[in-house]
């Protein structure tokens, strides 16, 4: 059997008259960048998120680039965010020319809420908690937390479309939730993609002028801006795909309640928590073991691809080299890092394949 990581293909074909369809009236209008499509998606995301405002931005990094700038964050500012995440956590922060401060995970690999306050200073602006993986963090301990010491708090929710924290869904509760529709995540494009939601009238306003070469209306540039717009094809997908996210994010759950169960007679395998009140939506299936290396080269002798989400923490990463962080700073990133494993996972996964993929975990340990 070869078991891919993640199955574009599968679900294309299982909506294919549908996408096809959303390209083709696309290119027949040629609304290409921005226009109807676009508003369109737009107004549909806001709706599925139960929130006023959904910005439309060309990719999930932009989204948290824009959401810091228009936040006020710049030179000078520090802002707090974790130490297991992908790099445009970070980056972004640096672009605005703020310092990122790293903040170790917790057993559900999102920022250790009780490390945040040892970290905090006069300069502190805002904390950026990624929900990673599908899983939200401690969202409403941070929001104490923010609101104790006057923080903005922006939500990267690139991998949690649709997960909720006391019902509460992903980037509905701090000031704004950023989203990423990469084609391989939940909720993905035929190319990159992102969004903003909010709440905040005037915040929207800017980010969307701020998207737009600092202009809301054509030719009326109140501000420099950036070139972050999203594509008619891009928006016309993701609308055809929208209707299906929530059968797609249950569709992951039952797939990991598989895994679990397949996994549970196996010592050596620590499968996911998950948080109580917490609707976790498996971005990612992330297991641990200390001999995570053979086992992933005995699986892929076994045609199964697997994932490391992430190999280094970020502060650790020769581009973070000026923080001179070493990895005691960070030991429960630092000792996750060597021991997770990520297994493919996506709504089309068979039982079959899932047997076969535990079978070979099963095999390996014994
Ligand atoms: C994918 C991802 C992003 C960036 O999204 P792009 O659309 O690839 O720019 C940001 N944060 C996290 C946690 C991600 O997984």
């Amino acid at each position: 059997m070869n078991i891919p990581f993640v199955d574009l293909k599968s679900q294309y074909q299982s909506i294919k008259a549908d996408i096809d369809q959303a390209i083709a009236s696309v290119v027949r209008d040629t609304a290409f960048v921005g226009g109807k499509p676009v508003n369109t998606f737009a107004k549909q995301y806001a709706e599925a998120m139960g929130v006023q405002h959904c910005i439309p931005v060309a990719n999930g990094t932009d989204a948290i680039y824009i959401s810091l700038k228009m936040a006020g964050i710049g030179p000078g500012d520090e802002v707090i965010t974790v130490a297991n995440s992908w790099i445009s956590t970070s980056e972004t922060i640096s672009q605005t020319g703020a310092t990122p401060v790293f903040v170790d995970i917790d057993d559900y690999y999102t920022i250790d809420v009780d490390a945040i306050e040892a970290k905090l200073t006069s300069n502190t602006k805002a904390i950026i908690p990624v929900h990673l993986y599908g899983q939200m963090a401690d969202m409403p301990s941070l929001m104490e937390l923010a609101t104790r010491h006057n923080l903005m708090i922006i939500e990267d929710c690139a991998q949690a479309h649709l997960a909720t924290f006391d019902d509460k869904l992903a980037g509905t509760t701090g000031l704004a939730g950023t989203f990423s529709f990469y084609p391989g995540k939940n909720l993905g494009a035929y190319g990159d993609a992102g969004c903003i939601i909010t709440n905040d009238d005037s915040f929207a306003e800017a980010c969307l002028r701020y998207a737009n070469h600092g202009a809301l209306v054509k030719h009326q540039h109140t501000i420099e801006g950036i070139n972050s717009r999203l594509d008619g094809i891009q928006a016309a997908v993701l609308s055809a795909k929208l209707p299906h996210l929530e059968a797609w994010s249950q569709g992951r759950i039952d797939n990991a309640a598989r895994y679990n169960e397949l996994l549970a007679p196996i010592e050596q395998i620590t499968t996911p928590k998950v948080r109580s009140n917490c609707r976790h939506v498996y971005h990612l299936y992330v297991v641990r073991t200390p001999q995570r290396d053979e086992l992933r080269t005995f699986l892929s002798e076994r045609g199964i691809a697997t994932g490391i989400h992430y190999p280094t923490p970020l502060p650790l990463l020769p581009a973070y080299e000026r923080l001179g962080h070493v990895e005691g700073d960070f030991p429960m990133a630092s000792a996750r890092a060597n021991e997770i494993l990520s297994l493919p996972m996506f709504p089309e996964l068979t039982e079959d394949a899932q047997q076969y993929i535990t079978d070979a975990i099963a095999e390996f340990f014994s």
